[in-house]
């Protein structure tokens, strides 16, 4: 078990749940077990989230849903309701400030995370939403944006039909195919969708005058790489095991530089250098590692081989340095961890740990 001795048996069980959740946030390329145990967890949806329809229930990292907790209220099994007991216990959530417009468009439009309208308000709970979901098929911001932007160039067309001649009814492409679906009022039904995305944070609308490149190395440039970037849904969880985030649905202004770092008085923190590396990633011949560094000659220093029971990856070393670190930090002083390693693909706020 090497530099593990420091870690009491319920730790180690905490590595496991952690390391789980980590597994069952990769979106892109998930394992089967987190493909089951989200439908599970879908399963039992507590009462006062639902109805939620069944692409939303997909993932409650991604929305503003939690999972039942207690056994008897819950299809997924104890491990299952173990690690997301962990997971809340070390602050895992959605978090970014500075997603990419992929990640804006891949998100879920119903209940939407960074939504300023209620929990119950951010789900399609009115008839015009629930048109845009049911009818229209509209599932992600992307989409919802879409459907929106087809506003913009829309021209009304007189009905032949003198019937239908009133300011309601239009015969253009888009409305006749609108109402094949059968929507109502296909153009009232998109201005209520544009009030509807509109009640996002902003830095979560799709922007397509956005030049994401040019932003990438302008702050290349400056010496300036956000640390809160998402490129993917994957990269847009982070822990928190001190104070929690800012809220989502606070716009940041992205473009303006970071603030200075605040002055820390030396005493209040002990710094910590971890750092984790595998070799042979994804072979059967795979081997991690980690290293957390207090200082020259402390013999806090460590050097942990990632025990078998654990996958072998770079981000399981990282992550266990970093458990290690905080378990090895008896005097209790907060600790700051310069290194800007990447868990889950992102940093760790472990500041207060
Ligand atoms: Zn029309
Ligand atoms: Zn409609």
């Amino acid at each position: 078990m090497g530099g593990l001795k420091g870690l009491n048996l319920a730790d180690k069980i905490k590595v496991i749940h952690i390391m789980r959740a980590v597994r069952f946030l990769d979106l892109e390329f998930p394992p089967r077990w987190a493909i089951i145990t989200r439908y599970l967890l879908a399963k039992n949806i507590p009462s006062q989230y639902g109805p939620i329809d069944h692409r939303s229930a997909q993932n409650m990292y991604l929305l503003n849903w939690a999972a039942a907790k207690p056994e008897s209220k819950s299809a997924a099994s104890l491990f299952t309701r173990e690690m997301i007991k962990t997971a809340e216990e070390f602050g895992l959530c959605l978090w970014t400030n500075h997603p990419s417009e992929k990640v804006k468009r891949d998100m879920p439009i119903w209940l939407h995370p960074a939504s300023k309208k209620s929990r119950t308000a951010s789900d399609a709970s009115t008839y015009w939403t629930r048109c845009q979901r049911d009818k229209h098929n509209i599932h992600t911001v992307g989409e919802m944006h879409d459907f929106v932007a087809q506003l913009e160039s829309h021209t009304r067309v007189l009905h032949e039909d003198p019937e239908r001649s009133s300011d309601h009814d239009c015969a253009c492409a888009m409305c006749s195919a609108d109402e094949a679906k059968g929507c109502l009022a296909p153009v009232f039904c998109r201005e209520q969708a544009t009030h509807f995305l509109h009640s996002i944070n902003q830095t979560w609308i799709p922007n397509e005058t956005r030049d994401e490149e040019l932003e990438k190395r302008e702050e290349n440039r400056e010496g300036r790489i956000p640390k809160n970037r998402a490129n993917t849904l994957t990269e847009c969880f982070r822990i928190f095991t001190s104070s929690p985030p800012k809220s989502l649905t606070l716009d940041i202004d992205m473009n303006s530089p970071p603030p200075p770092p605040p002055d820390i008085s030396r005493d209040e923190f002990t710094t910590i250098f971890t750092d984790g590396s595998g070799q042979n990633i994804g072979t059967e011949d795979a081997c991690a590692g980690s290293g957390v560094f207090f200082g020259d000659d402390d013999p806090r220093n460590m050097a942990i081989r990632v025990p078998s029971y654990i996958p072998q990856t770079n981000n399981t070393a990282e992550a266990l340095a970093i458990l290690a670190a905080a378990k090895a930090n008896k005097n209790k002083k907060k600790m700051k961890l310069p290194a800007e390693e990447l868990v889950i693909n992102t940093w760790w706020d472990v500041v207060g740990m």
